[in-house]
This record gives C-alpha cells, structure tokens and sequence, in this order.
C-alpha cells in the first residue's frame, strides 16, 4: 500500500537525455502511484486548463483591439488614403466643430464666422496631405 510522504513516482529529465526519478515528498496518490504536488496528474490537468482560459483570455483581448484598430484605421483611410494619420490626429477637432454647429442649429440660429472657421479648419486638418 502506497501512502503519502513516499518519494514522488513522476521521472524528471535533464540535459542530455538524462533522467531521474523527481526527489520530492508525495502528497497524493493517483491510481495507486504517489506524486508530488507540482507531478500530481489532477493538479497538471487544472494548470493545464487554467493556462489555456488565460490565453484564450488574453486573445480575445488582443483580437478586439486588432478589431478596434483596423476599423479605426480603415474608416481614417476611406476619409484620406493619402494621410489616414492626418484623418486621426482631426478626429477630437471634427468632433468638437460638429457638437457646436449642431448645437447652434438646432437652436434655429447660423453659427458665427468663427465657429464656421474652426470647422473648416478642423477638416482642413483631416484632409492634409
Ligand atoms: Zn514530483
């Protein structure tokens, strides 16, 4: 009969093919074979299986920013394909200019010289070359 504390069964191999039985303290017993904790066959599938939600995790995260970007990067270059950066560095501006132009508008009144200027200067901004 097999208890825990007996050495651990797993063989562990080193450099140049070598191999050894793992020196570690059993702490469980599965199918009649004493492990260690980090040789224990149930806590190896639960590693296994925390590794592999974590990547998947962690490329779903990656993949939605790839999506993020491409779309944003794309929507920039259907605006200027010559300067698609120059589309990203006017959006905050573009954004701005036509928050207050609708913001006059829907006041039933004409946007000032000044707030035409700042829109224009905005898309001007966008279409640089
Ligand atoms: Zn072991």
């Amino acid at each position: 009969m097999i208890t825990k504390g007996e050495q651990c069964s797993e063989t562990v191999w080193g450099e140049r093919v070598q191999s050894w039985q793992c020196q570690k303290r059993a702490v469980v017993v599965r199918d009649g074979k004493p492990y260690c904790k980090i040789h224990d066959p149930e806590y190896i599938v639960r590693k296994n299986a925390e590794r592999q939600a974590e990547y998947e995790a962690k490329t779903e995260v990656r993949s939605a920013r790839w999506k993020l970007e491409l779309t944003a990067v794309n929507a920039c270059k259907k605006i200027n394909p010559d300067n698609p950066q120059a589309v990203a560095e006017s959006i905050g501006d573009m954004y701005e200019a036509l928050k207050v132009l609708l913001g006059i508008v829907a006041h039933n009144a004409l946007p000032s010289e000044a707030k035409i200027r700042q829109a224009e200067k905005a898309l001007s901004k966008a279409d640089r070359k």
